[in-house]
């Protein structure tokens, strides 16, 4: 049997997975507060999965305290760090040990396929904590050079509590974006999944309980963004909110940080990203294939997908019979078979979403070239083709808004200033992307392009050494690489005056 097993090996799993649904605080696992609970559904079948613990104020309140007490006890704010260290390696093992039952819930929670979280979100998450855990004790702090009889010591200390408010697309692997360098801080964590996806957090809890990361340092809050999410962000006594999200919900914590205690609040918003291909590009093979990948991977439900694609005029039939063949071979199906290329859209709500821009983009002109349909209605599920329209105009609101979904708004162009002039006229900054076998082409433009991450000749690469993020509303701050550590720290100054 291969790695990933076969459809039924995963169906008989499915069958059988254990659910936490109750909140982590302060090291027990709890009901919300008057036993409110919320739904978790199956997106590739519409079925009932658990009913989850619903967190408001009042369990959001006693997260906090616990966290704090945590943290002001130093049982892990002051641990040496090579124990902190220790810890978060036994938990980084634990998720890769339980990496197929890990994959396996987020599979049945938000509908990927199971090969992607298998192969991907969930020994990333993995590497993100043995990563974060292996710098810890290798960061030095800093004297500054003054003159004469002072010395000024630059250090770096933790914030104290931190919340994490993350989205559903990538639930466990935003989550250790998050918590992963905020713990190895030395802060004390809260988390709230994303109503869509809370069951990989849930078991993250059991398994940092396992690591033996001390009760209160880390904590899940399950619950609706309004309630759970917004009693975090408004929260007097949270020090910092470290958020995954739409826009319109980044927003939203600023006035929240403003109205309360003026937390430091860290955006990963959405994004618009323009992908180019020129006419000189190396090979138009491999361009179409990262296209494809870049919007039709993880059903589009992806921050940094290349939805805008700008294609030069001399290549554009070319490159669009490709570009077409490979999003043909992209066709959704059951996620827990381990050969389907996309699964099922989140919700029914996401999906009625992404048709109504389908809807608005024929109306508005542009023309549907592939896809458009919902499929295997008969599972229950919500699935959609992969679907590109090509757009005479950058007014469209399929060309202009984040869809969310597997979607691709396809414009040509002439020259290289008009690509650029298109590709930075969006009110988003995450992702941008070029083909060009022209190396000075390849600078001026990475230059020219308003976005937090450019790729010349591939598509969406990454690793946790290199810092993520956006500009613009796409957000600020980085997640992933040592830069993400200033978000979970505050530079201290010292003087000491030398006798
Ligand atoms: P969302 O903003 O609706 O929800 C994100 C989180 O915020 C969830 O936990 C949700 O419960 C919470 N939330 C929602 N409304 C809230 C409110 N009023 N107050 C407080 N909390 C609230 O986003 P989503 O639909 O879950 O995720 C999709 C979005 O995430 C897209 O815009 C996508 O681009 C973005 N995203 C960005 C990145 C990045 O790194 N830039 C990565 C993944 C996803």
């Amino acid at each position: 049997m291969s790695e990933l097993h076969d459809l039924a090996y995963w169906r008989q799993r499915a069958a059988t997975v254990p659910m936490r649904t109750q909140a982590y605080i302060g090291g027990a696992w709890t009901d919300a507060a008057g036993g409110a609970t919320f739904e978790t559904r199956n997106p590739a079948t519409g079925a009932l999965l658990a009913h989850v613990a619903a967190c408001g104020g009042a369990d959001v309140d006693r997260a906090v305290a616990a966290a704090r007490a945590a943290f002001e006890s130093g049982v892990w704010s002051q641990m040496p760090r090579r124990e902190r260290k220790a810890a978060l390696l036994r938990l980084a093992a634990l998720i890769e040990a339980q990496r197929e039952e890990l994959a396996l819930l987020e599979t049945l929670d938000m509908g990927k396929p199971i090969g992607d979280a298998l192969l991907y979100d969930i020994p990333e998450a993995a590497r993100t904590y043995a990563w974060y855990a292996e710098a810890i004790d290798k960061l030095y702090d800093e004297i500054a050079p003054t003159d004469g009889n002072t010395l000024a010591t630059i250090t770096r200390e933790p914030l104290g509590v931190v919340a994490a408010v993350v989205p559903w697309n990538y639930p466990l692997l935003m989550a250790s974006w998050k918590v992963a360098p905020a713990l190895a801080a030395g802060n004390s964590v809260i988390l709230k999944p994303a109503e869509q996806s809370p069951l990989t957090a849930l078991r993250l809890a059991e398994l940092a309980e396992q690591a033996g990361i001390p009760a209160g340092v880390f904590n899940v809050v399950p619950g609706l963004g309004a309630e759970a999410g917004q009693a975090l962000g408004r929260h007097p006594d949270v020090d910092c909110i470290a958020f995954t999200g739409s826009t319109a919900t980044g927003k939203r914590f600023m006035e929240y940080a403003g109205q309360s205690n003026l937390k430091r609040v860290w955006l990963e918003c959405g994004g618009k990203s323009p992908h180019i291909v020129f006419d000189d590009c190396p090979d138009l093979d491999r361009a179409a294939q990262a296209a494809a990948v870049g919007i039709f991977n993880n059903q589009g439900e992806i921050c940094i997908a290349g939805s805008r694609l700008y294609v030069q005029r001399g290549i554009y039939d070319a490159f669009m019979a490709r570009l077409e063949a490979a999003a043909a071979r992209m066709q959704p199906g059951d996620p827990l078979d381990p050969s389907s290329a996309m699964g099922a859209i989140v919700d029914a709500r996401q999906l009625d979403r992404v048709l109504s821009f389908v809807d608005a983009g024929q109306r508005e002109g542009a023309r549907l070239r592939l896809g458009g349909q919902r499929v295997r209605g008969e599972s229950g599920g919500y699935f959609l083709e992969p679907t590109i329209f090509e757009c005479p105009s950058q007014s469209l609101s399929i060309v202009r808004e984040e869809i969310f979904g597997p979607v691709l708004a396809v414009t040509v162009f002439d020259t290289e200033d008009e690509a650029v002039r298109m590709a930075n006229d969006s009110p988003y900054g995450l992702g941008s992307g070029l083909w060009t076998a022209n190396l000075s082409r390849a600078h001026r433009v990475s230059r020219r392009l308003r976005a937090g991450l450019v790729w010349v000749n591939c598509y969406m690469d990454g690793d946790v050494t290199v810092p993520f993020g956006g500009v613009r509303q796409s957000g600020n701050g980085r997640d992933k690489s040592l830069h993400a550590l200033d978000k979970y720290t505050d530079l201290k100054t010292t003087w000491i005056h030398l006798e």
